[in-house]
């Protein structure tokens, strides 16, 4: 993939979003990601739909080999569903509710416990059909009163939700287990740190539901971190005490603060119950299903990335997530400098490289800023006072390398 900056949708801008302070809102639209079409509503450019499908693919895999099955549930929902579980009205101060032409109640929805559970009901008869997990990437929508710091808070965004199906409690628990792990697996290779954070919501005592935290500043979410064990807990877990201590060792607790970017709970009954989704269970007895669902915002870890990992420049993008591995500019006009530029994106191109190529008419600064603005892993410059070699540089390096044309090639690959 080649993408070129001349005549390309996305341009870069040299202001921000009003009234967005927020690092990922401001850097993702200079940068041309990102368009802030209305108060918590963005459009995606190429590079920022880039980053999300890698993120959605990196989900994908890991969940793909826990034998989730993926499925796309609709986001217009009509109300009878959602009146059999009270949520119509539970839900009605943030979800979008309204009447089609013909009176018809409707709502978009921001979560999917209600379908899915009907859905699994047709798919399950006896134990034997359990347990299973399925999940969505899906736009969802939520009436926000504060929509801010940009994507990390919309009223439109892009959601992973999973929910899982079991027979037993302890099966459940078994599952849940092994879904904090492979959450932790998806942040990581995201490039993010993640947080398990213990929270309020579940309604068993012995598993509760759990957030994943990104430690930043730019968060809304108090944690409180036990350096003794390494537990962290939700500050809504301790209602208003003044020094709380560990839950786990008693152990004094530090305030951080995170951007809240999973979560994971158990549903027990709750929804199979009110919706009838039941099983026969090996003495021919129905039984409710045991459920518990499973959630990553993930136009939220798009901006998530943004607040962790920028400078004073732009962004720096995680090879892994980055929309391509590396920003090409020609920065003189003879024949040999054109040629050996030519050559190295030909070759690039054959073994599949995603690049991002600066073919603009404006000045070497402007493309040198423009590069450090977007972010990309690696910077390459093609000039004639190189001699034939190529300049090469990181994005998280001050020095530049001049190196042969099969070698920028064989650094590129390793790090796409
Ligand atoms: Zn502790």
């Amino acid at each position: 993939m080649l993408y070129r900056l001349n005549k390309f949708i996305g341009k870069s801008s040299k202001t921000g979003p009003a009234e967005e302070p927020s690092a990922n809102a401001q850097l993702l639209e200079r940068a041309g990601f990102v368009f802030k079409y209305a108060s918590g509503l963005y459009e995606y450019l190429p590079f920022g739909l880039a980053v999300l499908k890698k993120i959605e693919n990196i989900i994908r895999k890991n969940l793909n080999a826990l034998s989730c099955q993926e499925v796309l549930m609709t986001s217009l929902q009509p109300k009878g569903l959602w009146r059999k579980t009270g949520r119509w009205d539970d839900m009605a101060g943030v979800m979008y509710q309204f009447k089609d032409h013909s009176g018809k109640d409707f709502g978009l929805s921001m979560t999917h416990e209600e379908p899915i559970t009907q859905m699994a009901a047709r798919a399950i008869n006896s134990y034997k059909d359990l347990p299973f997990c399925a999940y969505q990437i899906q736009t969802k929508h939520r009436d926000e009163s504060r929509a801010k710091s940009g994507v990390i808070r919309g009223r439109e965004f892009i959601m992973k939700d999973a929910y899982s199906f079991h027979a037993s409690q302890e099966d459940f628990e078994k599952f849940y287990a092994v879904m904090t792990d492979i959450y932790q697996n998806i942040f990581k290779e995201c490039g993010l740190d993640s947080l398990v954070v213990e929270a309020p919501g579940g309604s068993f005592s012995k598993v509760n539901s759990h957030e994943f935290q990104v430690l930043s500043p730019a968060g809304e979410d108090k944690i409180l971190f036990c350096d003794k064990c390494q537990k962290a807990f939700n500050r809504d877990l301790f209602g208003a005490e003044d020094t709380p201590k560990c839950l786990v060792c008693g152990g004094e607790l530090i305030e951080k603060v995170g951007i809240e970017v999973g979560n994971i709970f158990q549903l027990g009954t709750k929804y199979s119950a009110m919706l009838g989704c039941e099983f026969t269970d090996s003495d021919g007895k129905k039984q409710p299903v045991i459920m518990g669902c499973y959630g990553i915002g993930v136009s939220r870890l798009l901006g998530t990335i943004v607040e962790v990992s920028h400078d004073d420049k732009g962004m720096i993008w995680p090879a892994s997530v980055a929309p391509a591995v590396a920003q090409v500019m020609v920065l003189s006009e003879d024949d040999g400098t054109k040629k050996l530029a030519e050559q190295f994106l030909a070759q690039a191109e054959k073994s599949g490289l995603a690049l991002v190529y600066d073919d603009r008419d404006v000045s070497a600064g402007v493309k040198l800023a423009e590069a450090d603005l977007l972010g990309l892993p690696y910077r390459v410059v093609v000039s004639e006072k190189n001699a034939g070699q190529i300049e090469i540089k990181k994005r998280t390096d001050t020095n530049t390398k001049l190196v042969d044309l099969a070698e920028v090639l064989a650094i590129l690959n390793v790090e796409s």
